[in-house]
């Protein structure tokens, strides 16, 4: 087995070229004769240098700091494009991205890390198909298993079969023995990979119910210090009621110290948007910390500097059906029609002058046929359809369309009805011609749609970053006293019973809590509510948050998802181009062959054969594109291919040794064979690339969201176990003056502290 690489890799780094212009002490050392050598010293310098992060990328690892080595290994990757050492780089991140993956209970996050895992250790298996990436087969292989266990997809399994067994074609490298056994050992992990791989695929996969942890709180557990302290809150006067809404910093400070400790206060701190201008919330770049205070500049931001996504020429796009068309599609109610019935009526009708009147693609004269297998096929079909007809964004491209019209078009049995009276009907121009087509040709297109099925990433991604943005939202503002005290004044509406909207801006203004609270008139008693409502503090993630890491791992993974979709676009405008190619020089080789045909001199006529020699010959020398793909052909015709192999045929000389004689009728044939299988081609890769456009645009309508930083998710908690407690002591100095008799049993019940 040999291995093909079929990714194109965008060319040249620029970042590359820009350090070649720093030669740092190289400079003063080198002499004129060694510039020569220059070239490969700096190629080797950047070798170096690329190992050597990758080096200290892995250190941080292995010392859990995943944050850091992913950051390194994103900056390497960005500063040295696709460099063949960058394998070990994705390598890294494939192994993060997947330990990740198994931490999460979340199935949906733990998807999305698995996918971000599988484009790591792919592209490191593309830039660098040894040896030494025989790691990441394993690896990708294994996040492959892992994503059909999850998402119980076949596809999956058959695409890490196949992984691993490109793993295993790969030849241990010569001598060492220690490294033999390396090799041997990982090459049996590849074997049981593909054999659990293969039993899962054979096997149906059972429903286990694993439920997505569920991170809501118990309700029932009725709390009776609640009752009392909504009692006690009720006796307060309102001067102590909006008192509660000021929050004194120094004593905030003094009781996380006091509750937590020193590095959570520090972090606390830096949560805390003291400067003037700045937010609660804002938008961040996790690759170059850039903080930005509105999404759309975040996301144009994100898009320009890390996304690095080009549309090609608009020409060069493909097209996807018209609005109407779509609208017919969705419309239908696409039920079988009884043919034979059909065809009587319509014979009635053509008789009679009269003509089948379709309103919206749709006529019901047609007779329904009772075919419970036909109705069911059909049925699916129809939703397939419809679902590439999303008004939003339609992927079915117009190539496939008219490849569908064609095919039922040219497997329609409706003997003895002239067809041109079906064109007066425009019989083939309403969706409904679908609905004539008998079992075993619904049952083949059926198959041909479902080839193009969606991509789970579309869904997937939006659906973990929607999670991740609802918990993001906060609904109360908060407000800075003074300049030099910083009390935090809370949003005056919790003293009211009005339900909040969300605050998406997160504006700090600088008042004085006398100024702003004066007209304040307390009703209900919905604060304490609000102050019980509180969920533990996470140490965790108030130190990343304070360290501005926080969600750093999901918006990489992410990102790399984003990139994978680009990466897919432009290996497939790339096949769609040398498709183009391909069929203008098939056009070109069937000109040359005509052209003998019509020769008026039947003596000066040669064979095809010798006419497509005779060409490959005149080009010798010429190094384009066309060139090459012409070549291509010819090779095809002459080996009478049943389709098109897109590969660059370099070496001329092969013509010349190709097949001694090749009969007129077997070129025609052949090119025939090949126009007929190109033309299958078409609707394939152009339905792929409005899929994939898809993809990308609902994954970059959401992916920017992950930067939203909310610091008052930080501030919130400490500010309610905080107020808990100035509750709780006014209880007990409120209680213990009632009846000192029973106060054992009225002491509140711990539940928040
Ligand atoms: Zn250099
Ligand atoms: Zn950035």
């Amino acid at each position: 087995m040999h291995l093909t690489v079929s990714l194109s890799l965008p060319s040249g780094s620029i970042s590359h070229e820009r350090q070649r212009n720093h030669h740092h002490f190289l400079e003063k050392i080198l002499t004129p004769l060694d510039t020569m050598m220059m070239k490969s010293t700096d190629e080797s310098e950047t070798k170096w240098k690329i190992d050597d992060a990758a080096e200290l990328a892995r250190d941080f690892w292995v010392e859990r700091d995943g944050i850091s080595a992913l950051k390194l290994t994103e900056k390497t990757i960005s500063d040295h494009g696709n460099h063949e050492k960058c394998s070990s780089h994705h390598e890294l991140q494939g192994d993060i991205f997947y330990a990740q993956a198994k931490k999460t209970d979340d199935t949906d996050l733990k998807c999305l890390y698995l996918f971000a895992s599988v484009d790591a250790y792919s592209m490191a298996t593309l830039l660098s198909p040894n040896a030494l990436t025989l790691r990441s087969f394993r690896g990708y292989a294994r996040s492959l298993i892992k994503l059909g266990d999850q998402l119980r997809i076949n596809k999956f399994y058959e695409k890490a079969v196949s992984k691993a067994k490109l793993g295993m074609s790969i030849t241990s490298p010569q001598g060492k023995s220690t490294e033999g056994g390396y090799f041997t050992k990982i090459k049996t992990e590849l074997q049981n990979w593909i054999d659990l791989a293969t039993t899962k695929m054979q096997a149906t996969v059972a429903v286990s119910d694993i439920g997505t942890m569920d991170n809501q709180k118990e309700p029932g557990e009725e709390d009776t210090s609640f009752d009392r302290l909504k009692k006690i809150w009720v006796k307060l006067d309102d001067k102590t009621k909006i008192n509660f809404l000021v929050v004194d910093f120094e004593k905030l400070i003094g009781y996380i110290q006091d509750k937590h400790g020193t590095e959570v206060k520090e972090h606390f701190q830096k949560c805390i948007p003291i400067a003037n201008n700045l937010r609660w919330r804002c938008w961040k770049c996790h690759i170059c910390s850039q903080v930005n205070y509105c999404f759309t500049d975040c996301k144009m931001h994100i898009l320009d500097n890390h996304v690095h996504n080009s549309e090609p020429d608009f020409s060069a796009r493909p097209k996807c059906v018209d609005e109407i068309l779509a609208d017919m599609i969705c419309c239908g109610d696409w039920k079988p029609v009884d043919t034979a019935e059909a065809e009587n009526l319509i014979k009635d009708r053509a008789k009679r002058g009269e003509e089948f009147v379709y309103v919206n693609g749709w006529c019901s004269d047609w007779p329904e046929a009772k075919d419970r297998e036909r109705e069911n096929v059909l049925k699916q079909f129809a939703e397939v359809l419809k679902s590439s007809c999303a008004k939003e964004n339609c992927t079915l491209s117009c190539t496939l369309w008219d490849w569908l019209r064609d095919y039922t078009e040219e497997n329609l049995e409706l003997p003895g009805v002239p067809g041109i009276y079906l064109d007066q009907c425009c019989f083939f121009k309403n969706p409904q011609c679908i609905c004539f087509l008998d079992l075993k040709h619904l049952e083949h297109i059926l198959k041909y749609f479902r080839q193009l099925t969606t991509d789970v990433r579309a869904s997937l991604v939006p659906k973990v970053v929607n999670q991740f943005w609802e918990n993001s939202q906060v609904k109360e503002r908060i407000d800075l006293e003074g300049v030099a005290t910083y009390n935090l004044l809370l949003d005056k509406r919790l003293l009211y019973e009005e339900e909040l909207e969300s605050d998406k801006i997160g504006t700090v203004e600088h008042y004085k809590s006398t100024g702003i609270f004066e007209d304040v008139m307390p009703k209900g008693d919905k604060i304490v509510s609000w102050i019980l409502d509180c969920p533990e503090i996470d140490r965790e993630f108030v130190s990343q948050m304070a360290n501005g890491v926080h969600n750093s791992k999901l918006w990489l993974a992410a990102l790399r998802i984003v990139r994978c979709v680009i990466r897919k676009k432009e290996s497939y405008y790339d096949k769609r181009r040398k498709m183009l190619t391909y069929e203008k020089m098939l056009g070109e080789a069937e000109t040359i062959c005509d052209r003998e045909d019509t020769r008026k001199n039947v003596n000066q006529r040669s064979t095809y054969e010798s006419a497509l020699r005779m060409k490959c010959e005149d080009l010798v020398g010429k190094q384009d594109d066309d060139t090459k793909c012409f070549l291509s052909v010819v090779r095809d015709v002459f080996e009478r291919q049943s389709s098109p192999s897109f590969e660059v045929f370099e070496d001329k000389k092969c013509i010349s040794e190709l097949s001694s004689t090749v009969p007129n009728d077997d070129v025609k044939k052949s090119l025939l064979t090949l126009r007929k299988s190109l033309k299958e081609k078409f609707p394939l890769i152009d339905s792929k690339i409005l899929q994939n456009k898809s993809t990308y645009e609902k994954l970059i309508d959401v992916f920017p969201k992950l930067s939203a930083v909310e610091y008052r998710l930080v501030v919130l908690p400490f500010v309610k176990k905080f107020l808990q407690d100035k509750l709780k002591k006014m209880m007990k100095t409120n209680s213990s003056s009632v009846a000192a008799g029973d106060s054992a049993e009225r002491k509140p019940k711990k539940r928040h502290l």
